[in-house]
């Protein structure tokens, strides 16, 4: 597998609207998870929330907090990402995950009671 000029293009698109790097070598084809993110690297492509990187997992809140931090799938899984939405300012959840995490205590318990 090569990264021609074309599939660097695609990768770069895909990576710039949020897909994750298993979706891009899924579209790609002949190319590993981990090639995708070496190249985006190589590429200066801004980093996103990755559980791959282990050692910097504890997480880097400067880069991180622009971005929704709610955890979608399994920790650990293939598929497990962040949402990545932009993040309601001052909180680190987009608006429709803060409205998920912020419920408790809120006047609508007492009439939507989902707990
Ligand atoms: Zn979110």
């Amino acid at each position: 597998m090569e990264w021609t000029e074309e599939r660097v293009e695609t990768l770069k698109g895909l990576w710039k609207n949020g897909y994750t790097a298993r979706q891009i070598a899924e579209r790609l084809g002949g190319v590993t998870r981990n090639a995708v993110i070496g190249k985006a690297h190589r590429l200066g492509l801004s980093s996103r929330p990755q559980p791959i990187k282990r050692e910097e997992a504890p997480i880097d809140l400067s880069k991180m907090a622009r971005t929704c931090q709610w955890p979608i799938g399994h920790p650990g899984q293939d598929d497990f990402r962040f949402c990545g939405k932009p993040a309601t300012p001052g909180k680190p959840y987009c608006e429709s995950h803060c409205a998920i995490a912020y419920r408790r205590g809120s006047s609508e318990d007492s009439s939507k009671n989902v707990a």
